[in-house]
């Protein structure tokens, strides 16, 4: 298993079926939102079967970091988007949250730090760091309007869309505190 230095995790909980090997190397790191409506349902839902899709970090509404996969495999959190083999060129770094509670400050902090020990590791000078949002793309999995594929807009995390504006997840806020 691979362990990168100053991200100890409160929690492991890796799940086999959501891990790959790498089909390409790491250059970034993506930020995400679960979608979920608690820290708890967050866990439960990261332990049921049905579960496909899963992030590398989950880090709670306190702070707590759980790591959902080993950091050396790729996990099904991103999909489709303009860097090709996303799932394994990011990292993928969630929140425990929804498109309508901000991250917390505790979260965001530690969101910063997983991603300043992440480029440490690599020795990345400017870390690649994007939202989900920014990068996932339509294709014909998603939808059959064809002048959709290629395009963004297939999610809205981690910016969410609240109607006052203000961001769920911050990329420039988060590479502020890094
Ligand atoms: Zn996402």
């Amino acid at each position: 298993m691979m362990n990168i230095p100053g991200i100890e995790p409160d929690v492991r909980m890796h799940s086999r079926v959501l891990m790959h090997p790498l089909a390409a190397p790491r250059c970034g790191i993506m930020l995400h939102y679960d979608d979920s409506s608690s820290d708890a349902s967050a866990l439960e839902w990261f332990h049921d079967p049905r579960c496909t899709n899963g992030y590398t970090w989950l880090v709670l509404d306190d702070g707590r970091v759980v790591e959902l996969a080993d950091p050396g495999m790729r996990t099904p959190h991103a999909g489709p988007c303009l860097v090709k083999n996303a799932n394994s060129s990011f990292y993928g770094i969630a929140a425990a949250t929804n498109g309508s509670v901000p991250a917390t400050e505790k979260q965001l902090d530690a969101i910063a730090r997983v991603c300043s020990a992440v480029s440490r590791h690599h020795h990345w000078v400017s870390p690649l760091l994007v939202g989900h949002d920014e990068q996932a793309i339509w294709t014909a999995l998603y939808t059959t309007r064809r002048e959709l594929w290629g395009k963004v807009g297939r999610k809205v995390d981690p910016s969410g869309q609240r109607a006052d504006g203000r961001k769920i997840i911050d990329i420039d806020d988060i590479r502020r505190r890094m």
